[in-house]
């Protein structure tokens, strides 16, 4: 299935085509913006700046509140749109909706108390301020896998703090985000304050490539990543914050009740059939309970529900594509050559669907087989015995990822080691992954540079302008011609 084709037939434009992965099904065509339609949408972008950036405070925080209004008002529709275009189950959808209008309001309040310092002057007769001047005109490009809350964390700090927003859907996820425009629109957003172009790489290479664009957010793959850094250094354009791939651990130590561990795990591995940047995607279990816990994950991938993701019944929808089916695929045979054991899944589940992958639970793999393999992105997890709380520590920081990591201990010296040792940009103790709007959210190492949530998330759409204002207009001694006064 291919996102982004060319149309044979009527126009030689290039088109979109939006697939429902649960069941192949056609949901709309698109145009395809190209490079002369992304430049006409960031000139208006351009235009819309100034007035933007001058609108009080109060007034910015009333149209993100708005757009929080709308796009509640609007939830169980998105949701539907949401859950069709990506395969997430509903509840999730409806979770991630509600997310994104959260984000908005989050932003509304950050923006109304967050300003820059006044620092101690040069002289009584002088002040001097730091403004937080708002970075300009920003590109936003968002992967497919949470395509409302992954562009909320984007769109909402920007525009709060006086940016204006030109952001590039994924081709495979456009709709949810083009309904959220609509609503922005009929909210009053002023026009040009966020817009949309669609498309795949091409369209966001226009966009980023485009010395229109001040500021990129970026969510998605490292080799995108990388591609954009390189694309970005042209123009030597601002990066607001590049959100990148992840290869998280999980850490279970010998003092914890197993089958809940176990729960959790599978939960953290599964959720949105695995494709969450910071899903589990190796676990180091110490020795003394691997059987054991081997033993219940299986219990729980094996009680997962896969179906239509519309239907609330369901626990897992699709993989998003062909590509991911593929890799999937490819992974597992990999891992039984290397000689590892599939517990349990490890292949298609074509009852349910084409893109229908079983949760897999894999065991024999040695933690260099597995870093060696990168990213799952996936409903397949991986399992090693270890011998020591250090030895999963080093394990877990044995990467060249660095997004997120998980421990469950009951022990509060080991709780507090993990939390000072392990080397990610977020660290969950006895929880799953989850995300606190005050928090910041990114990566160490490839995973990332700069964070979104929180001030910090904020902070990465702003720039800092050192005003001096002198209270009159006074000669000073150290002019021409007065120092020899
Ligand atoms: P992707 O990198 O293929 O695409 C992401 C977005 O970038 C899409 O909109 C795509 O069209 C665009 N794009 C791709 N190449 C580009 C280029 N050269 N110039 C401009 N735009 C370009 O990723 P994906 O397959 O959509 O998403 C899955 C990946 O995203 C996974 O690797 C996952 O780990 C990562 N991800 C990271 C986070 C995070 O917060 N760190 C969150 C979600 C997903």
């Amino acid at each position: 299935m291919t996102a982004v084709e060319s149309d044979q037939g009527t126009t030689s434009a290039a088109v979109l085509k939006v697939r429902d992965p649960a069941t192949g099904h056609l949901l709309d065509t698109l145009p395809v913006d190209g490079p002369e339609a992304v430049h006409a949408t960031l000139a208006r972008a351009r235009e819309a700046f100034p007035g933007w950036s001058d609108t009080p405070v109060e007034e910015r925080a009333r149209a993100l509140f708005d757009i929080a209004a709308a796009v509640r008002a609007n939830a169980a529709e998105i949701a539907r749109i949401v859950s069709r275009e990506g395969g997430q189950i509903i509840a999730e959808a409806e979770i991630e909706v509600e997310t994104a209008a959260l984000t908005f309001e989050f932003y509304a309040g950050v923006a109304r108390h967050y300003g820059g310092p006044a620092i101690p002057s040069t002289s009584a007769t002088t002040e001097n301020i730091v403004r937080k001047d708002p970075i300009g005109v920003v590109a936003a490009i968002v992967p497919w896998n949470y395509p409302l809350t992954l562009w909320a964390w984007k769109a909402a700090p920007a525009i709060a703090g006086g940016s204006v927003v030109v952001s590039k859907p994924s081709p495979e996820t456009p709709l949810s985000i083009l309904r959220v425009q609509e609503l922005m629109t009929s909210s009053g957003l002023p026009d040009g304050v966020h817009q949309v172009v669609v498309g795949g790489a091409e369209t966001g290479h226009a966009l980023i490539s485009d010395p229109l664009v001040d500021g990129i957010a970026f969510t998605g793959s490292v080799a995108a990543g990388k591609e954009i850094l390189r694309t970005a250094a042209e123009n030597l354009t601002t990066i607001c914050t590049l959100e990148l791939s992840g290869h998280d651990p999980f850490i279970v130590a010998d003092d914890v009740d197993v089958p809940l561990a176990a729960e959790l795990v599978a939960f953290n591995s599964f959720l949105h059939t695995g494709q969450i940047c910071v899903a589990t995607e190796r676990v180091y279990v110490a020795e003394a309970i691997f059987d054991e816990f081997v033993e219940n994950i299986v219990k729980q991938a094996r009680v997962i529900r896969l179906g239509d993701p519309l239907d609330y019944g369901t626990d897992m929808g699709p993989v998003m594509n062909d590509r991911q089916m593929a890799h999937l695929e490819a992974y597992v045979a990999k891992a039984v050559a290397l000689g590892a054991t599939v517990h349990t899944g490890g292949k298609k589940s074509p009852e349910h669907g084409e893109l229908f992958f079983e949760p897999t639970v894999i065991t024999g793999l040695t933690h260099t087989q597995i870093t060696d393999m990168g990213e799952i992105f996936g409903p397949i997890v991986p399992i090693v015995p270890v011998s020591s709380f250090d030895e999963a520590i080093r394990l877990a920081n044995d990467s060249l990822m660095g997004l997120g990591s998980c421990v469950v201990t009951g022990n509060l010296e080991r709780a507090m080691q993990a939390s000072r040792q392990l080397r990610s940009g977020s660290v969950w103790i006895n929880s799953g992954t989850n995300d606190a709007f005050g928090g910041p959210f990114g990566g160490f190492r490839q995973s990332g540079q700069g964070r979104e949530l929180g001030i910090e998330g904020y902070e990465a759409f702003l720039q800092s302008k050192h005003v001096t204002i002198a209270h009159k207009l006074e000669p000073s001694p150290y002019w021409f011609g007065r120092r020899h006064d």
